[in-house]
């Protein structure tokens, strides 16, 4: 073998460089064991995200200050701890002032009637309270001037991602005034007007009769035909007007209602006996329950409620009708159950059903589902209205449930008054009754 001197020089410059890129492959290896490299890659990523949070966060709080609506955050301290221009607009509150203070003082919550609302009933506190969204539209604010702003507000909790507990709440909000003073108008116009027109209403559903009566006037068969029909149709005029006059009333709370001691039981069948032959007529069978199936009481409890009689009988009356008038075949079922505190009727029927995009909207005024149903049965879409305004007078709760094709059962809660809590107010009542007589 021949060793020359620049055979060596190679051989050494080439090993050299073979442990080079041994080190370098191995290092590299290393590298990415070890998660170094990982974590220079992820500390670009951070950069990277970093950047892009702040540009959201940027552009999030941009939009929030150009929204007309008023937007405030508020901790789980009850302090305030954003607060957007339209906020300070509405409340008259500048943001600087705002911040770090306690909610209550600058978000002052007044009831329609200017009552300022207690803690418990505080949209703000439910919120917190139940971790879920509350909504009001009938509020009013009293802002920093004093002065009363109508509101509509939604107040939702604040999910952080990560966090198990919720840092707070938003509390969104709008000036309502303007709408709520039309509204007035409106209700005031509709009051007027259908007060103003059910005295000839009635006058011509008179005269109308009396030309219809076989023993005032003599008429053909033709004449007959239409005058039944204008008959009537002055007949549903009338019951618009009284409809709409009852809505109105109860809207703003001049709905007369003078409360006793109702027994539940008693009432519905009554009211079921009423509604019995309008069913017959069209083929249905209309039952009285009491209890659940699964009730084996031979005695029946008695299920006191202290409301105005002719209100309830209202109601009662309303769903009956309804569940007859939407039932083509079957049955409709009156139930009657509850519990110490609650009293329960239901009322259930084997019509077509109300789809559920129509449910949230059935308890509004005038709203009536459209389908080839409705259309051809008359209706004003106040009836269900009237009966949420009447239930909520007395604490109560009304909705309902149903199934496309099956049929629709409406449930009414109201507060159950105990026997002796009946028995007293009863005297009560039988007491005031002799001192009326007195005078
Ligand atoms: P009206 O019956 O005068 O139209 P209501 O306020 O009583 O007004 O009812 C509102 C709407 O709810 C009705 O138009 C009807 O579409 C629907 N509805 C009420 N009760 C029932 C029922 N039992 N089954 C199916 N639809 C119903």
């Amino acid at each position: 073998m021949d060793f020359s001197v620049e055979g060596n020089v190679i051989y050494l410059i080439s090993a050299a460089a073979g442990l080079i890129i041994f080190a370098v492959i191995g290092g590299l290896i290393w590298l990415v064991r070890s998660g170094k490299l990982k974590r220079v890659q992820l500390k670009d990523q951070t950069y990277a995200l970093s950047a892009n949070l702040k540009d959201e966060k940027l552009k999030s709080g941009f939009i929030i200050n150009a929204i007309e609506d008023g937007v405030v955050t508020i901790n789980n301290d009850q302090a305030i701890t954003s607060f957007n221009p339209a906020a300070e607009t509405i409340t008259g509150w500048p943001a600087a002032e705002a911040r770090g203070i306690p909610f209550g003082t600058v978000l002052k919550f007044v009831d329609s009637h200017g009552q300022p609302f207690p803690d418990e009933e505080n949209p703000i506190v439910a919120a917190m309270q139940t971790a879920k969204t509350v909504r009001d539209s009938d509020i009013a604010l009293v802002g920093k001037n004093d002065k009363s702003v109508s509101i509509s507000i939604v107040i939702s909790p604040l999910n952080e991602p990560g966090r198990t507990r919720n840092s707070g709440v938003v509390a969104v909000f709008r000036d309502i005034t303007r709408e709520k003073a039309e509204e007035r108008q409106r209700d005031e116009f509709i009051s007027t007007a259908s007060h103003e027109m059910r005295t000839p209403i009635a006058a011509i559903e008179g005269y109308l009769a009396l030309a219809l009566n076989e023993k005032v006037t003599t008429i053909d068969a033709n004449a007959r035909n239409y005058l039944e029909k204008a008959h009537s149709a002055t007949k549903h005029l009338g019951l618009l007007f009284q409809d709409l006059l009852t809505s109105s009333k109860a809207e703003d709370g001049r709905l007369q209602s003078y409360p006793t001691v109702l027994e539940m039981g008693e009432m519905l069948q009554q009211v079921t006996d009423d509604g019995r032959f309008n069913a017959e007529k069209k083929g249905l069978g209309l039952d009285y329950i009491f209890g659940s199936a699964e009730d084996v009481k031979t005695i029946r409890p008695l299920y006191y409620v202290f409301a105005d009689q002719n209100r309830i009988r209202e109601v009662l009356q309303n769903l009956i009708d309804n569940a007859i008038k939407y039932t083509m075949e079957g049955k409709i079922t009156v139930r009657l159950t509850g519990d110490e505190n609650t009293i329960q009727v239901q009322v259930n029927d084997t019509g077509q059903g109300i789809s559920a995009d129509d449910i949230p909207h059935l308890f509004q005024k005038f709203y009536r589902v459209d389908n080839s149903m409705t259309r051809s049965i008359g209706g004003t879409g106040l009836g269900l209205f009237i009966c949420r305004k009447i239930v909520e007078l007395y604490n109560g709760r009304i909705w309902v449930s149903s199934d496309m094709g099956k049929g629709s059962t409406f449930f009414i809660n109201l507060p159950r008054v105990s026997r002796e809590k009946a028995i007293k107010l009863q005297q009560e009542q039988a007491a005031h009754m002799s001192v009326l007589d007195v005078r």
